[in-house]
C-alpha cells in the first residue's frame, strides 16, 4: 500500500481534498473536498443511502445540526463525552493522556523493551478515571516527546463537544452544541416518523450529516478530524430480538464494503475491548490504513438506553404498542454507525495503485492508478478523439454529449493520447473511450479499461447501454 503521504499529494493535485482555508495556513482538523472529492464523497453517501433507504423497513431524516442543549444531557454528551488529557508544564503541549501512554509503549516496543511495554499495557487496560491514567505517567516518568520533560499536570477531562450561543444573548441560558454524532437526531424523531409512515417494529431511521468534534489529537489526514460527516442507521426491535438484528447487521455492513470493491485482507470485524455505558454488545468494522488497523464503523446494541433516557429528560412517551398483540415496550436498538468521510479516506487508500504499463512507443511507463469501484469513481468515463481533426471530434463530442445526460462524463482533446490516458487513470475513471479513424469507417469505437488497459471495440451506438451495465451493477445488500 501506498504511504499516507503519497495519498494526500494525488488528493490535492486532482482536486480530491484540499486543506481548510489554506492560504492562511490551514485550519488543522478540517478539511475541504474539492471537484473531484465531492463527486466520489457524493456517490459514496448516495450508495449507502441506496443500500438504506430503498429497503421498505429503512426511513430516511435529514436532522438539524442544532439541537436542544437538553438532548445532549440526555444522551450522556455533557457528562461523560470528554477525554482525558494532560498539559506538560515546560514545553505548553497539551496530550490525550491515553494517548501519551500508548505512543510511548509503542517506543519501548521499537527498542525491544517487550516485558515493560506489556506491563504499561496492562495497566492502560484497566484505567478508568483521570486518576489512573495520570498515575502510569508519573509512575514510568514518561517524558513529553516533543521537550522530554516529565513535569506534568494532573490529568482532567476535556469535553469534545464544539459550544456556541443560539440568538442574541451569550450567556449560559443561550448554549446550544454543534452535534458530535447525528443519532440523537434519529431517537429524539423516533415517534414523528413512527406515526406518519406505516412502520412497524422492526424499523429504521437512516441519516447522513455532519458531525464535529472538538479532537485534541488530529491525525492522519481525514481519519480524525474535527469536522466530518457520518452516515448512521438506527434500527428498532423487539427486546429479545436484538442479538439476531445484530448479527444481521454486522454482516449486512461488512458486504457493503465489499460489494464497493474493498479487499477483503483489508477489512477485519473486532469486538469492541471496553463496552460503553449503554452498549451491551459492539464490534467495529476495520480498514488497514497505511498508519495500521482503524475503525470506519461500528456496530452496537445499544439496549433501550437512548429512547429511555429521551422519555426521562423530556417527559414524552417513547413507548411503541404492538397493534397485534397490545403489547407495550420501549424498543431497542441496534445502530449502524460509519463515519462518511472517513470511509471515503479508507477507499481512496485502498484503490492507490502504482504500475507500469507500456506507452504508445512500446516503453514500459509507470503510472498511478485509483482502482476506484465505478460506482465511487467520479468520472464514470471519458470520450477522446484520437486526432483534433478529420472529423473525429465531431464524432466524439456528440457521444459525449449523448452521454453526459446519464453519467459524469469528461471530455479531452488535448495533449497525446497517452498523456489523456494517465490523467484519467490519476482520478480513477473506468473507461476511456476513443473515436479514431476506423470510427468514421464502422462506427466502431475502442473501450478502454483502467485496470488491465486492454481495449476492446463495440459499436458506437452500443456505449451507452455498455456503461450503464458496468455503472449499476446492483450493491444494494438486502
Ligand atoms: P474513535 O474511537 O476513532 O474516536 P468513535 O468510536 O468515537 O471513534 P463513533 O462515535 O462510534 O466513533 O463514530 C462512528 C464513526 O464516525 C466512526 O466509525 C468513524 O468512522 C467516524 N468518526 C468518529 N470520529 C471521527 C473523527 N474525529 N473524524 C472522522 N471520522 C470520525
Amino acid at each position: 500500500m501506498a504511504s499516507l503521504d503519497q495519498i494526500v499529494a494525488l488528493a490535492k493535485r486532482r482536486g480530491f481534498v484540499f486543506q481548510s482555508s489554506e492560504v492562511y495556513g490551514g485550519l488543522n482538523g478540517c478539511w475541504d473536498f474539492g471537484p473531484m472529492g465531492v463527486l466520489m464523497l457524493n456517490n459514496l453517501k448516495n450508495a449507502w443511502w441506496e443500500a438504506m433507504v430503498s429497503r421498505e423497513d429503512i426511513e430516511g431524516l435529514d436532522a438539524a445540526i442544532l439541537m436542544h442543549p437538553r438532548v445532549w444531557e440526555a444522551s450522556g454528551h455533557v457528562a461523560h463525552f470528554s477525554d482525558p488529557m494532560i498539559d506538560n508544564r515546560q514545553s505548553k503541549m497539551r496530550y490525550r493522556a491515553d494517548t501519551l501512554i500508548e505512543e510511548y509503549i509503542e517506543r519501548l516496543r521499537k527498542k525491544g523493551k517487550t516485558d515493560q511495554a506489556e506491563r504499561i499495557e496492562q495497566q492502560l487496560a484497566q484505567a478508568e478515571t483521570p486518576e489512573d491514567y495520570y498515575a502510569i505517567i508519573v509512575q514510568e516518568q514518561i517524558p513529553d516527546p516533543v521537550s522530554g520533560s516529565t513535569d506534568w499536570t494532573p490529568v482532567r477531562h476535556f469535553n469534545l463537544m464544539f459550544k456556541t450561543y443560539i440568538g442574541p444573548v451569550e450567556d449560559d441560558s443561550s448554549i446550544v452544541y454543534l452535534r458530535p454524532e447525528t443519532a440523537q437526531g434519529i431517537y429524539v424523531n423516533f415517534k414523528n416518523v413512527l406515526d406518519t409512515t406505516r412502520q412497524k417494529i422492526p424499523f429504521g431511521i437512516a441519516q447522513i450529516g455532519k458531525a464535529f468534534r472538538n479532537e485534541i489529537n488530529t491525525k492522519h489526514f481525514l481519519y480524525r478530524v474535527r469536522e466530518f460527516e457520518q452516515m448512521e442507521m438506527q434500527y428498532f426491535v423487539k427486546p429479545g430480538t436484538e442479538m439476531e438484528w445484530f448479527e444481521y447487521w454486522k454482516e449486512q455492513r461488512y458486504q457493503w464494503f465489499l460489494s464497493l470493491g474493498m479487499p477483503e485482507s483489508l477489512l477485519r470485524i473486532t469486538p469492541h475491548q471496553k463496552l460503553a455505558h449503554y452498549a451491551a454488545a459492539a464490534v467495529d468494522i476495520e480498514f488497514h490504513f497505511p498508519f495500521g488497523w482503524g475503525e470506519i464503523e461500528g456496530i452496537h446494541s445499544r439496549t433501550d438506553y437512548d429512547l429511555r433516557r429521551h422519555q426521562e429528560y423530556s417527559g414524552k412517551k417513547f413507548e411503541y404498542v404492538d397493534t397485534v398483540t397490545r403489547e407495550r415496550y420501549i424498543p431497542y436498538v441496534v445502530e449502524t454507525s460509519a463515519g462518511a468521510t472517513r470511509s471515503f479516506m479508507a477507499f481512496l487508500c485502498a484503490a492507490y495503485d502504482e504500475d507500469e504499463v507500456p506507452s504508445s512507443e512500446g516503453k514500459l511507463e509507470k503510472r498511478v492508478v485509483l482502482r476506484l469501484h465505478p460506482r465511487l469513481a467520479p468520472i464514470k468515463a471519458a470520450v477522446f478523439p484520437l486526432v483534433k481533426k478529420e472529423g473525429m471530434p465531431e464524432v466524439a463530442q456528440s457521444l459525449y454529449r449523448q452521454l453526459k445526460r446519464r453519467f459524469k462524463v469528461f471530455y479531452d482533446e488535448s495533449g497525446a493520447i497517452g498523456k489523456r490516458y494517465r490523467r484519467q487513470d490519476e482520478i480513477g475513471t473506468p473507461f476511456c473511450i476513443t473515436i479514431d479513424g476506423q470510427t468514421l469507417d464502422d462506427q466502431t469505437v475502442t473501450i478502454r479499461d483502467r485496470d488491465t488497459t486492454q481495449q476492446e471495440r463495440i459499436a458506437l451506438d452500443a456505449v451507452e447501454s455498455f456503461l450503464a451495465a458496468k455503472l449499476e451493477q446492483n450493491i444494494v445488500t438486502q
